[in-house]
């Protein structure tokens, strides 16, 4: 993977953080091998070196900070440059010539707090399309919003994270629109959460389109992207990749599951050395596409497996429970579908389309024989129970703040600033009743899981 002269570049800018000044100090690397006597870097590690203490150049070169959601515990800080970005910028566009070029339309989906949503706007100026950045945790675009901007637009690209192409086909499908024929989308480019095989054979074959997966994380930045075959490779010469064993800091055997424990080669504001990504992977033989760079599965982050202590203590990566359940839904051709994991079994709640579900194999057969048999039932409900687009139709309208209004035209009659900003769809009766009816069944639903889990 990294050659000795990269990643002596990366310590020699690691030496500059406060994190790694100490650590690095008399350390010398004559092969990649010595690498394994450096200690690993925790999220822990990252905490405690405080906001600045991953940064390696002064401010001044400094063009982004980034921080992870928080989803796993406390942030983690990331200062960029705008060679960082460029950097990898360059090489997404290199790798997927068709995703991003000049006259292409590009919805930009990710949220602006993330680096990707940033990336994709970069790839757009260098010459990779036209990109709407239309981030999707915000209230301007809301998801109807999104599909009218595709529809418009004749986006051709949607980046996103997995869940998005989800949305937008059941906000098609309620207009009463074909998925795969509304809009001129032909590519997706997914990433920031599992995206396992069956959910992706889903997408592909609800859109029409090809889908093409991005990993990475908020510290590490890009890892890699999937070929035309579906196996994510990684890029050599931005990352130094060793996967140990679970139980002991030690190179994991071929073909075993790992820790992925990563070394940035091409990211010089906040570089890492060794850092423990928290993610499980496998190292795949090579893929039939030809392409020399590694290819990895990821089965999702070490924290979020599930074991259940009544089921002869089974444990399940969270990316296998996705696909399992995502196969499971297919089989009553649904892609909205919710994972409840009670301690003696999983709960698999599916939409349905409303009518009589297609003929087809048993989604619990489906589910379990994935899932090497584990205690589950599937449960099928009504649509909107899972994912409620009406709920979604109704987001607020957002408006620029003002402090005036002018109520001589036709214009709204507002009186304070807070009703000048966001103006709440008034919900008509009916509307009112499905949206309590769902809420009660949800509760009641809750209820019986509570007490028989
Ligand atoms: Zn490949």
């Amino acid at each position: 993977m990294g050659s000795p002269a990269d990643l002596e570049t990366t310590l020699e800018r690691a030496r500059r953080s406060p994190l790694y000044e100490e650590r690095l100090r008399d350390f010398r690397l004559r092969a990649p091998e010595d690498l394994r006597a450096l200690p690993l870097t925790t999220r822990a590690d990252l905490q405690r070196a405080g906001p600045h203490g991953t940064r390696a150049v002064p401010l001044e070169r400094v063009c982004h900070y980034g921080e992870t959601s928080g989803t796993t515990g406390a942030s983690n800080s990331t200062w960029l440059t705008a060679e960082d970005f460029e950097c990898n910028a360059r090489r997404m566009m290199e790798r997927h010539p068709d995703l991003f070029a000049p006259g292409r339309i590009l919805l930009n989906r990710y949220p602006f707090m993330a680096a990707p949503a940033h990336l994709v706007q970069l790839m757009a100026r260098l010459g990779g399309g036209v990109a709407i950045p239309g981030g999707n945790i915000n209230w301007d675009v809301p998801f109807p919003r999104a599909l009218d901007l595709a529809r418009t637009t004749g986006a051709q690209t949607l980046a996103a994270l997995p869940i998005e192409p989800i949305v937008l086909a059941r906000i098609a499908r309620s207009r009463g629109l074909e998925p795969s024929e509304c809009t001129a989308f032909d590519a997706f480019f997914l990433g920031g959460s599992p995206l396992p095989p069956a959910l992706r054979l889903r997408v592909e074959k609800e859109w029409g389109v090809r889908v093409v997966e991005l990993y990475g994380s908020t510290e590490t930045m890009l890892l890699g992207t999937s070929c035309a075959e579906g196996t994510l490779h990684l890029e050599p010469d931005l990352v130094h990749i060793e996967v140990l064993r679970r139980d002991a800091d030690e190179e994991a055997p071929a073909g075993d599951e790992g820790r992925l424990v990563v070394t940035t080669l091409g990211i010089e504001g906040s570089p890492l050395v060794r850092f423990e990504t928290g993610d499980i992977v496998r190292r795949l033989p090579p893929c039939k596409c030809d392409d020399p760079r590694p290819g990895l599965v990821v089965l999702g982050r070490a924290v979020e497996e599930v074991e259940l202590p009544a089921a002869r203590g089974t444990r399940l990566h969270s990316s296998d429970v996705i696909d399992a359940a995502a196969a499971a839904a297919d089989a009553v051709d649904s892609s909205v579908f919710f994972v409840v994991v009670l301690k003696d079994r999983l709960v698999l709640r599916i939409e349905t389309g409303g009518g009589a579900v297609a003929r087809g194999p048993d989604p619990l057969e489906v589910f379990q024989r994935r899932l090497d048999g584990v205690p589950a039932e599937v449960e099928l409900v009504r649509e909107n129970d899972l994912l409620d687009v009406e709920l979604l139709g109704r987001s607020p309208r957002v408006y620029k703040p003002v402090v005036t209004a002018d109520w001589r035209g036709e214009g709204r009659r507002i009186v304070s600033v807070s009703e000048g900003m966001i103006e709440w769809p008034r919900p008509t009766g009916s509307e009112l009743w499905r949206l309590v009816t769902r809420t009660l069944r949800r509760g009641r639903r809750r209820r019986t899981l509570l007490r028989s889990g």
